[in-house]
């Protein structure tokens, strides 16, 4: 079987519309990711980026990623460019997606479950609002699978009748360039990927670490 390179469909999308500047739907999973996304989409297509991120946990995450959005925008100089369309924190779709899968690895099914339910309100709402294309900053990132992500775009593309974006943004330096342009504005960058399950399992081994440092401390006290 072919292994696709979404990558090089992109950029045969993209010399297709040369001349033209089609509209675009980017969901974005948070500014770090996006920062690289943005800088190479915005030339070439007329970005609308969506905020729907409703695995974020808890609600002062959401809001400070949110928050972390909006300002890497306007360090970059694409406010007047590029519009934010934000969704409230809609937690309990995620629980309902999600659930029965909580215990999950980061990767697994949890994982699909949540790419489905943000990339199929991104269909939903492009194709409401009349875009060419939709697509998710999702496949900067190495640790997300973007056979999977680009699987699923189709799938939700084709449920709401609207053009897919393939991509694969880790590919050509795109992560290291996320990672660059977010220290180069100083932006927040977050430690876990977002829900409360990869909260909890980002600070396990620091929890384990301080119970048997406590642990030791009280053999010391007691001998
Ligand atoms: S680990 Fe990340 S991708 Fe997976 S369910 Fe949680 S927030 Fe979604």
């Amino acid at each position: 079987m072919n292994k696709r390179n979404y990558q090089n469909e992109l950029d045969k999308i993209i010399s297709r519309n040369q001349g033209n500047r089609p509209t675009l739907l980017l969901h974005s999973c948070c500014g770090p990711c996006s920062s690289s996304v943005l800088e190479y989409l915005t030339q070439y297509f007329k970005v609308t980026l969506l905020w729907f991120n409703p695995n974020l946990y808890p609600e002062e995450e959401f809001v400070r990623r949110l928050e972390t959005q909006k300002e890497l925008i306007e360090k970059m100089g694409l406010s007047e460019t590029v519009q934010v369309l934000a969704e409230p924190w809609r937690k309990e779709e995620y629980d309902r997606a999600t659930a029965g899968f909580e215990n999950e690895p980061e990767g697994g099914k949890r994982c699909e479950k949540c790419f489905q339910l943000r990339l199929r309100e991104c269909a939903k709402i492009a194709k409401e609002h009349g875009f060419d294309y939709f697509c998710s900053t999702l496949t900067v990132s190495r640790h997300k699978n973007a056979v999977l992500i680009n699987t699923i775009g189709e799938a939700v593309a084709e449920e709401f009748k609207i053009a897919w974006l393939p991509s694969d943004f880790k590919k050509r330096n795109g992560e290291n360039r996320s990672v660059a342009l977010s220290e180069k504005y100083g932006i927040y960058r977050q430690v876990y990927c977002g829900c409360e399950f990869s909260l909890k399992a980002r600070l396990q081994p620091k929890m384990q670490e301080a119970e048997t440092e406590k642990g030791r401390e009280n053999e010391s006290d007691n001998s």
